[in-house]
């Protein structure tokens, strides 16, 4: 029988080629040999000492790419502040001295915020630090 045929039979299993250690019996959906699969298996779980050193060996993986996650994931932090601070230049004594300004003469934020280059949450944020907003809120 080949496996197309057992497929066509819906078959799980059939008798095919021999596999490396003479076994004629395989799996139709993975062409593996089912003997050696028991075998495999039996060396994994046969015995408690197989137990237990699969279980350890599942579990160091499983540290191992905890670890590597939560490095990545710092990883990510890092570039994630970086890219911010970046992003974000410095207030110069020249931008906030004009800030200041523009916000007494009641400048909108929108109007302050093209004319420094800047967004106006950035403004906003600015304008809060310095506690000058109370200016600007009379004069709307
Ligand atoms: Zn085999």
């Amino acid at each position: 029988m080949t496996r197309d045929q057992a497929k066509a039979q819906g078959l799980a299993r059939y008798i095919g080629d021999e596999c490396k250690r003479g076994h004629f019996e395989r799996y139709v959906s993975t062409n593996g040999c089912c003997e050696c699969m028991r075998l495999w298996k039996n060396e994994r779980t046969g015995t408690p000492e197989a137990r237990a050193k699969n279980k350890k060996d599942k579990e160091s993986r499983k540290e191992k790419r905890g670890t590597a996650q939560t490095q990545k994931y710092a990883l990510d932090q890092a570039e994630t502040k970086r890219l911010a601070s970046k992003g974000r230049s410095l207030w110069t004594q020249e931008d906030t001295r004009t800030l200041k300004k523009m916000v007494g003469d009641g400048e909108s934020r929108y109007e302050i915020a093209m004319k420094l280059g800047r967004s106006r949450a950035a403004i906003n944020r600015r304008v809060e630090v310095l506690g000058i907003g109370n200016q600007k809120d009379e004069s709307v």
